[in-house]
This record gives structure tokens, C-alpha cells and sequence, in this order.
């Protein structure tokens, strides 16, 4: 993958979250504060700010700086857990990734999530959709069923009950709506499954 080609996936991703900023605000009222379209904003608004520099760095600097603009500018919950998630994607990547390394980094990435969570899968998370497509990620599954996976998975957080963040507040009253997390989690993935299709990388 050349410059040109990531500054694509960069941005592709930032146009879904920017295009979706209202809907996951709204998800957010339901059961946090309504922040989180607009906290990922934020953050994807500071890393296409760093366009095309970020890009030109190898996948293991440009994944870590991309942490340390969520950790930076998201803000709430969210920006130290996407944050820890994008910056041990980056220090598990190799700098020409094939499918091994890529699982391999997810795996370090979402381990990462659960210790500064110190949250497991169940619990009405970002890592109810990160947990399963991790396991399709492993299970060799094509991007079809990565996608399909990452949907099925944030559509199967809204009969849980939150147990970690601001949700778990609500304890019953959480039941009965996506979580915003999961949801925005499951967008980035679709969205770099699509990107990494387009360019012929992904069957
Ligand atoms: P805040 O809750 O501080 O307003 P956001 O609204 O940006 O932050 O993010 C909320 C999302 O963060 C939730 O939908 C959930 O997916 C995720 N989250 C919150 N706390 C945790 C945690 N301890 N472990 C994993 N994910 C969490
Ligand atoms: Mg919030």
C-alpha cells in the first residue's frame, strides 16, 4: 500500500464518521451524553487536519499517530480506548503487513482496549464488536464476513445490559439500544474492509 493508497483508507474512514457524527450522537443521548458522534469528530477532523503528512509515515508510525490524535482530541470514554486501540495496532504492525500481522496486531490492539477498560466482551462495548471480528479476522473469514460481522455484532449490543462507561448508569434501563462505541466501531471497520476491497487488497 503506497501514500496515496492509506491517505485514501484515512479518509474514507473520517468521511463515514463525519457522515455518521449524528447518528452515533444520537445512540449516545439514548444512554450516555450525547458526545460521542462529536467527540470522533473531533478526532478524525484532527487527523485529516495531519493529511497527507500522516500518510507518508509506515503503517506502524502513521497507526500510532493516529492514537495519539484520539487520545489527544476525542476526549470522553472513547479517546483513551480508541486511542489505546490505534496505538497498539501500531506497535504490533509490521511496516508491509500481510493477513498474519494484521490479526496479530488486532489481537494486541483489542487486548489493549480490555486492560485500559478493564472491560471483557458482554458488556455493551466497543468490545462486543471488536471481540467477534477479531475472531473472524483469525478464522481466515473474507471480507464479506468481516463486514457482516462487525454489523451483526453492534446490532446484537442493544439487548445487553451496560455493565461498563456512562451507560451503566441506566443498569435495565440501558436494555433496548445500540451502544455507541460498538456501533462507531463496527462504521471504521466496514469502512476499512470497503477501502482495502476498492484497492484490490481484500477478496
Ligand atoms: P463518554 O462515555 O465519556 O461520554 P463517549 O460517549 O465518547 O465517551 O464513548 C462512549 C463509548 O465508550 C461507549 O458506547 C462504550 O462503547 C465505550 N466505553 C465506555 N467505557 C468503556 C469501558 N470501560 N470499556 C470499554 N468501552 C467503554
Ligand atoms: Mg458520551
Amino acid at each position: 500500500m503506497d501514500q496515496q493508497a492509506r491517505e485514501q483508507l484515512i479518509r474514507a474512514v473520517a468521511a463515514a464518521i463525519f457522515d455518521h457524527a449524528d447518528e452515533l450522537t444520537a445512540l449516545d443521548q439514548a444512554i450516555g451524553n450525547g458526545d460521542h458522534g462529536l467527540n470522533l469528530k473531533r478526532g478524525f477532523e484532527a487527523v485529516v487536519s495531519d493529511l497527507p503528512n500522516l500518510a507518508a509515515k509506515p503503517w506502524p508510525d502513521l497507526l500510532k499517530a493516529v492514537g495519539m490524535a484520539m487520545v489527544m482530541k476525542v476526549g470522553g470514554a472513547s479517546g483513551p480506548l480508541f486511542g489505546t486501540f490505534f496505538l497498539e495496532f501500531g506497535k504490533a504492525i509490521t511496516v508491509e503487513p500481510d493477513r498474519a500481522a494484521l490479526v496479530a496486531a488486532f489481537a494486541k490492539a483489542v487486548e489493549g482496549v480490555k486492560a485500559r477498560g478493564r472491560s471483557e466482551a458482554g458488556q455493551k462495548t466497543l468490545l462486543d464488536v471488536l471481540i467477534p471480528v477479531q475472531a473472524v479476522l483469525a478464522d481466515d473469514g473474507p471480507a464479506a464476513a468481516i463486514k457482516a460481522e462487525a454489523i451483526a455484532a453492534a446490532d446484537k449490543t442493544i439487548p445487553l445490559k451496560a455493565i461498563r462507561g456512562r451507560a451503566s448508569f441506566l443498569g435495565e434501563r440501558s436494555i433496548g439500544h445500540m451502544d455507541p462505541g460498538a456501533r462507531s466501531s463496527s462504521l471504521i471497520i466496514v469502512t476499512v474492509v470497503d477501502a482495502l476491497k476498492n484497492q484490490g487488497l481484500v477478496q
